[in-house]
């Protein structure tokens, strides 16, 4: 199955105060099957709707959205959150993890949507923990990792239900340089070596240049492209 992403006049507003706020402007937009992209453009210009509109986190007013196959905008509410949980992988800037629980057991967690036994979610979570290089802080809660540890632990969980896109929202935001380089070493590798779709927004430039195409979007929009060798 393809797990490119077909957008078509995809339009989202908000309602502010008797005022609508059109974020997403019959936006058109492609991305091949195992791309590698990144989603630059100045704050408030779309950038995390559009993600979240292909995650499926949240639903457009108007325009068709095929990600992997599959028609998202005409998914009910259930039909959505079960396509999500096996086909997107998110990561965000803020790493999101559970500060209770482990950096295993935050890896396990998607996998309790799943029939999967507990023996099984544990042996993925562990694959998970060593393809980001983390297996020796399993037993390690977030506060007792660095924030490049905690945002490798959030790769982790989002890859261990094996999606086959990953998308990433400003994930080197809160990062030192170094650490940053990491986390992008880490969706270059699941790009190259497990083919999975990676579209990244970020406003780092080196950053984007990881990626193999950036797309600018300014106001709703598409506003230019660059291809990179
Ligand atoms: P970006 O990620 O490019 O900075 P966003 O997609 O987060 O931009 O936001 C685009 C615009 O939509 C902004 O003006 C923002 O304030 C507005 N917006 C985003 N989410 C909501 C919401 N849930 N309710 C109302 N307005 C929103
Ligand atoms: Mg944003």
């Amino acid at each position: 199955m393809s797990n490119g992403i077909q957008i078509h006049g995809l339009t989202k507003a908000y309602e502010r105060g008797g005022q609508r706020l059109v974020v997403l402007d019959e936006l058109e937009l492609e991305i091949a099957p195992g791309e590698r992209a990144a989603l630059m453009g100045p704050s408030g210009s779309g950038k995390s709707t559009l993600l979240n509109l292909i995650g499926g986190l949240d639903r457009a007013d108007a325009g068709q959205l095929v990600v992997a196959g599959e028609r998202v905008d005409q998914l009910d509410g259930a039909e959505l959150a079960a396509w999500r949980a096996e086909t997107i992988g998110f990561v965000f800037q803020g790493f999101n993890l559970i500060p209770v629980l482990t950096a295993l057991e935050n890896v396990m967690l998607p996998l309790l949507l799943t029939p999967l036994s507990r023996k099984l979610r544990r042996e993925h979570a562990l694959r998970a923990l060593d393809l980001v290089g983390l297996t020796d802080r399993k037993s390690h809660r977030p506060s007792e990792l660095s924030g490049g540890q905690e945002q490798r632990v959030a790769i982790a969980r989002a890859i261990v239900t094996d999606p086959q896109v990953i998308l990433a929202d400003e994930p080197t935001g809160d990062l030192d340089r170094a650490s940053a380089d990491a986390v992008l070493a880490l969706l270059v590798k699941l790009n190259e070596e497990l083919h999975k779709t990676v579209l990244m927004v970020t406003h780092d430039p080196l950053a984007a240049e990881s990626a193999r195409r950036i797309v600018h979007m300014d106001k709703g929009q598409l506003a230019r492209e660059e291809a990179r060798s």
